[in-house]
C-alpha cells in the first residue's frame, strides 16, 4: 500500500514550500475556457496558505517544446488564481521559470501569500529530469508538493527531479485522492471487482489487460479491441479494427483467465456499419448482430444491446468498478449506446466507481453522469500505469509517512 506523506504530515508555518500543480488548462485567445483543474487544486494551496506557508506554485502548460511561447503563458492562470482564491496570486514571468523575478519575488513573500512560476516547460531540462534546473527549483523552497496526478507517470525536474534537494516531499489532497481510489482498487479492491476496459487498440493497453486480469473477478472488453479478441476465439470480424500482431496475445489472456478462474467476458453481439463514419458523427446505417455472425464486409463499431445489457448486470453485481476506454464509437451518436449503457450502469450501482481518465472521463462527463461516480481520474496515462501496475515516479519521489 502507498502509505505517502500527506500535507496533513508537514508543518510549513513561515516555510517556502514549492507546490507542483496541473495547471495545464485548455486556453483560447488566451482565455482560459475549462477552469476544472484550477478549481481542483484550490484545496492543497488554500491548506498551506491557511497554515502560514509561502506557497510558490508551479506547472506545466501545452507543449512549448522547452522554448518561450508567449501563448503558453501561465499568466492568465495567476489572474484566475488570485480571483478563485480571493488573494493576490503574484506572478513571476522569468522566460527561464526560475529567473530574478522569481528570486526576488520569493525573497519578499510573507506567511500566507503566494506567487505562480512561468511554464515549467519553457525549460528543454523540465521533461529530461535534468539536474541543473532540478536544484533551481530546489533553491527556491524548504518543502515541496506534488499535487499533479496527471504527470506522475513522467519523471521531470518539477514532480521528480526537484524531490533530490528538497528535504521534505509531501503529496497534496488531488495526488492523495487518486493515490487511495486507483490503489485501493487495484491492490485491496471491495469485491467483487469489475473492470471495463474499451477504446481503440489491444495494443495500447497489453500490461493493463495482464494486470488487471490477476486483481479483478470480471474483466470486460468492449471498444475497438473486442475484435482481437473475438479473431482469436476463431470469429468471423469482418472489417473491424483488428491487430492482428496480438491475436496470440489475446488467446493468452483468455487461457490466463481460465487458468485464474476469473469471468472475462466478451461482446456476445455487435452493433455493425458498411464503412467508419466520416466525418466521425456522420449519420450512419446500422445493425446489430451476434458477434460471431459478422458478415465479411461489415465493420464492429459499438457493442450490441445484448451486451450492454450484459455488462450493465456484470456491473450491478460489483463492489469495485474501474472503468477505462469507451464501448464504441461514442463520438458519433449512434454508435455511443454502448458507451452510454455502461455510463449508466455505472451511474445507478452503490459500488465504488473509478473512471480512468482520458476519453472515458470526458464520455462520463459529457454523458452528465460525472457527480455520480466515486472518482474521475485527473490523469489519463497516469492512471493507466496505475492499472498497469507500475510504481509512478512521481508518487515514488514524494516521502513515505
Ligand atoms: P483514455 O485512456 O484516454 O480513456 P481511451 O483508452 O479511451 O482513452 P483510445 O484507446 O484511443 O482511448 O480509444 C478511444 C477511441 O476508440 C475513441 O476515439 C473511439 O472512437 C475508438 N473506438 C471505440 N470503439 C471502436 C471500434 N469498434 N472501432 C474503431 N474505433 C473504436
Amino acid at each position: 500500500m502507498l502509505n505517502k506523506k500527506s500535507v496533513d504530515d508537514i508543518s510549513v508555518k513561515g516555510k517556502k514550500v514549492l507546490v507542483r500543480c496541473d495547471f495545464n488548462v485548455p486556453l483560447k485567445d488566451g482565455k482560459i475556457t475549462d477552469e476544472n483543474r484550477l478549481v481542483a487544486a484550490l484545496p492543497t494551496i488554500k491548506k498551506l496558505l491557511a497554515d502560514g506557508g509561502r506557497v510558490i506554485l508551479c506547472s506545466h502548460l501545452g507543449k512549448p517544446k522547452g522554448e518561450p511561447k508567449p501563448e503558453l503563458s501561465l499568466a492568465p492562470v495567476a489572474v484566475r488564481l488570485s480571483e478563485l482564491l480571493g488573494q493576490e496570486v503574484k506572478f513571476a514571468a522569468d522566460d527561464n521559470v526560475v529567473g530574478e523575478n522569481a528570486k526576488a519575488a520569493v525573497e519578499a513573500m510573507k506567511d500566507g501569500e503566494a506567487i505562480l512560476l512561468q511554464n515549467t516547460r519553457y525549460r528543454a531540462e523540465e521533461t529530461k529530469n535534468g539536474e541543473a534546473f532540478s536544484k533551481e527549483l530546489a533553491s527556491l523552497c524548504e518543502v515541496f508538493v506534488n499535487d499533479a496526478f496527471g504527470t506522475a507517470h513522467r519523471a521531470h525536474c518539477s514532480n521528480v527531479g526537484v524531490t533530490e534537494y528538497v528535504d521534505t516531499c509531501a503529496v497534496g489532497y488531488l495526488m492523495q485522492k487518486e493515490i487511495d481510489f486507483l490503489g485501493n482498487a487495484v491492490n485491496n479492491p471491495e469485491r467483487p471487482f469489475v473492470a471495463i476496459l474499451g477504446g481503440a487498440k489491444v495494443a495500447d493497453k497489453l500490461n493493463v489487460i495482464s494486470n488487471l486480469l490477476e486483481k479483478c473477478d470480471t474483466l470486460i472488453i468492449g471498444g475497438g479491441m473486442a475484435y482481437t479478441f473475438l479473431k482469436a476465439k476463431g470469429c468471423e470480424v469482418g472489417t473491424s479494427l483488428v491487430d492482428d500482431t496480438k491475436i496470440d496475445y489475446c488467446k493468452e489472456m483468455m487461457e490466463k483467465a481460465e487458468k485464474l478462474g476469473k469471468k472475462l467476458l466478451l461482446p456476445v453481439d455487435t452493433t455493425i456499419a458498411k464503412e467508419f463514419p466520416t466525418p466521425i458523427d456522420a449519420e450512419i446505417e446500422v445493425s446489430v448482430v451476434s458477434s460471431s455472425a459478422i458478415p465479411a464486409d461489415m465493420m464492429g463499431l459499438d457493442i450490441g444491446t445484448e451486451t450492454a445489457a450484459l455488462y450493465a448486470d456484470a456491473v450491478k453485481s460489483a463492489k469495485t468498478v474501474v472503468w477505462n476506454g469507451p464501448m464504441g464509437v461514442f463520438e458519433n451518436p449512434i454508435l455511443a449506446k454502448g458507451t452510454i449503457a455502461v455510463a449508466k450502469s455505472l451511474a445507478e450501482t452503490d459500488a465504488t466507481t473509478i473512471i480512468g481518465g482520458g476519453d472515458s472521463a470526458a464520455a462520463v462527463n459529457q454523458l452528465g453522469f460525472g457527480d455520480k461516480m466515486s472518482h474521475i481520474s485527473t490523469g489519463g496515462g497516469a492512471s493507466l500505469e496505475f492499472l498497469e501496475g507500475k510504481d509512478l515516479p512521481g508518487v515514488a519521489a514524494a516521502d513515505d509517512k
